[in-house]
């Protein structure tokens, strides 16, 4: 049969988290925690906001690095945030474009890319799409920035570093520490560092320092989905230092010829999203952080994640964690197996973004497995 799809499409394989999600639809009232979505919804006041502007009219493409008062606001932001004179930004459609139009204005074919394991899946796939090599740096079991592995790891063809804290699918925040080291390491082997902090405003037991406070060459990827519950708004930013500013040029090239711009009026709820107060919201989170930990730490191997909506368990018993993940399933309760995010397949991971009732039961069904 002649051969009708390109080659880079054996290079990826559908998303094992979307699989465990169309499971669950043949379930009755599952317990979901497979999904990396928050459980409240746009705040009133956005989706006010995003209503206004579709009436306004406000429904045409927009300049394609985005609205110039968000794209301002952003720079305001993100200039105080990392200290940081005039930076370049860009408004995207999401962090997933961030990272790919990233992925595409970075990497060669044959260039590595290194990546903490476990990872967000998206990695991975993006890096080989394009034919660059991950190379994966064990965290296990505490999950800290492996720092040292990484130096270890730098080779003449590595590009770039990749950092996301607080972390899917730990849940664990990097120190100040670790990230000062990894700026330092990042400097002495001049290799970027793209780091991801969707989950920042998920920060439960005090600070979550950014590499880019120390670290000139670090591009940061940031939205709005998780923390203003808009995944399906489509709206996030990527900010660099003035000395990564032909990297930002060249990501808003291609994003003209690809997703043109971020969805217009949602932009517009964006500029009101940077004002938005989620701190109850994340206060809530904290406490469902809280309720799952107790629930189920003495009973499962797991590091007290300090933020993001995720806990990384392992799964007990010397069969893997897909044999747990299947049972669990079996018996209604959907969770993800941790290799897909690892090259591992030893833990399993748990979102915690659903109702406490919903976390009480699923503790009690997973305990009843052991
Ligand atoms: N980065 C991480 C670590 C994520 O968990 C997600 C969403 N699951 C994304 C990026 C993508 O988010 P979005 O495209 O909705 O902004």
């Amino acid at each position: 049969m002649k051969k009708i799809l390109a080659d880079r499409t054996a290079k990826i394989d559908a998303s094992g988290i979307r699989k465990v999600f169309a499971l669950g639809a043949s379930l009755e009232d599952p317990v979901n925690f497979s999904i990396g979505q928050p459980d409240f919804d746009v705040p009133d006041e956005l989706k006010e906001e995003a209503i206004r502007a579709i009436q306004a009219g406000q429904n045409s493409y927009s300049q394609t690095a985005g609205d110039a008062v968000l794209k301002r606001r952003i720079t305001e932001r993100v200039g105080n945030k990392y200290g940081w004179d005039d930076p370049s930004v860009l408004v995207v459609s999401g962090v997933s474009g961030g990272l790919l139009l990233a992925f595409m204005a970075l990497v060669n074919p044959g260039d590595e890319v290194i990546i903490p394991d476990p990872y967000f899946v998206m990695y991975k796939h993006l890096v080989n799409l394009l034919g660059g090599k991950c190379v994966f740096v064990d965290s296990y079991p505490d999950f800290e920035l492996p720092v040292d592995r990484i130096a270890d790891a730098i080779t003449d063809r590595t590009k770039l570093v990749i950092l996301n804290s607080p972390s899917n699918p730990t849940g664990e925040v990097h120190s100040a520490d670790q990230v000062k080291k990894m700026a330092e390491i990042a400097a002495e082997k001049d290799v970027i560092v793209l780091t991801d902090e969707i989950y920042e405003k998920f920060c439960y037991d005090g600070e979550c320092p950014s590499i880019a406070r120390y670290y000139e060459k670090s591009l940061v990827l940031n939205g709005f989905s998780k923390s203003h519950a808009m995944t399906g708004w489509r709206l996030g930013f990527v900010a660099a230092h003035p000395v990564l500013h032909a990297v930002i040029e060249e990501m808003t090239k291609i994003q003209q010829y690809t997703f043109v711009c971020a969805p217009t009026p949602f932009q517009q709820a964006a500029l009101a999203a940077l004002d938005y107060d989620v701190s109850d919201l994340v206060e809530a989170y904290r406490k469902k952080r809280d309720l799952l930990y107790d629930g189920l730490s003495d009973k499962f191997e797991l590091v007290k994640p300090g933020g993001a909506f995720y806990a990384f368990v392992k799964a007990p018993g010397e069969a893997g964690a897909t044999e747990f993940v299947e049972r669990a399933i079996a018996n209604n309760v959907l969770i993800i197996p941790g290799n897909v995010f690892s090259e591992k397949d030893t833990h399993f991971r748990i979102s915690y973004a659903t109702t406490d009732e919903k976390i009480r039961q699923g503790v009690e069904i997973l305990s009843s497995l052991l």
